[in-house]
């Protein structure tokens, strides 16, 4: 942490002396709030700082693919305090993230500080693809592979169009791929619900055009390296 009239020195604004004048005058936001205390200190790496409605400091963006743990919650603070995906990030950064795979769900999940790349992930304009490996009750046939695809009418309306496959089947259960574009809430666990064969396990492996890696261990995460992230934008 630095001094507020450091930071803005540093960063070129002006001198210690002026850029104290300056937070003086009330022209200086720290997180959205103007702050005229000289003696405030702020992490450049984290603060948002503005002098009049500029930002000073650039932060560093950063994309981290994780494979989040179940038992895990998609959330900065739970106030049952279980453990978070922020928890598992140990970098200096404020990241969220984008999107959100239920408490339960395994797989790929991206966090970020960059706004623009949330934003256009998640919009549901843009229909992103997000693709699950789902363990299930019992074996889906045909007929409820096509459902699956075609659409299913849930309480909050019918799903769009989707790709289903049998994966593989064992004893009484199989694993199915859905690939939706959409992202409600439990979605994939409803419609599996659905049509007879609830989920045992989930797993998201893609979203856009993030792949998870095969061996990205449950619970560790990796930086997006350069190509990844032009795709992103
Ligand atoms: N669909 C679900 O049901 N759960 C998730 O976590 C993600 C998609």
């Amino acid at each position: 942490m630095e001094r507020l009239q450091k930071v803005m020195a540093k960063a070129g604004v002006a001198s210690r002396r002026k850029s104290e004048e300056i937070i003086k005058a009330g022209r200086v936001k720290v997180n959205n709030k103007v702050v005229t205390e000289l003696g405030t200190k702020v992490d450049p790496s984290k603060d948002n700082i503005e002098v009049d409605g500029e930002a000073i400091t650039k932060e560093k963006l950063v994309y981290i693919l994780l494979n989040k743990p179940k038992n895990c919650i998609t959330t900065a603070d739970d106030p049952k305090g279980r453990q978070t995906v922020l928890d598992i990030i140990n970098i200096k950064q404020r990241v969220y993230p984008v999107g959100r795979l239920d408490y339960d769900t395994e797989g790929l999940l991206l966090l970020t500080n960059d706004g623009e790349v949330a934003y256009g992930l998640t919009h549901p304009s843009h229909q992103v693809s997000k693709k699950y490996l789902a363990t299930v009750q019992g074996v889906p046939n045909d007929a409820k592979l096509k459902a699956l695809e075609r659409g299913i009418q849930l309480s909050d309306g019918w799903t769009a169009p989707a790709k289903a496959e049998l994966v593989v089947e064992f004893n009484d259960k199989s694993i199915v791929s859905l690939e939706i574009h959409e992202g409600r809430k439990h979605q994939v666990k409803r419609m599996c619900k659905s049509v007879g064969h609830p989920v045992l396990e989930l797993k998201r492996i893609k979203m856009g055009p993030l792949e998870l890696d095969e061996d990205l261990k449950v619970g560790t995460y990796r930086f997006l390296n350069k190509a990844e992230i032009n795709k992103l934008k």
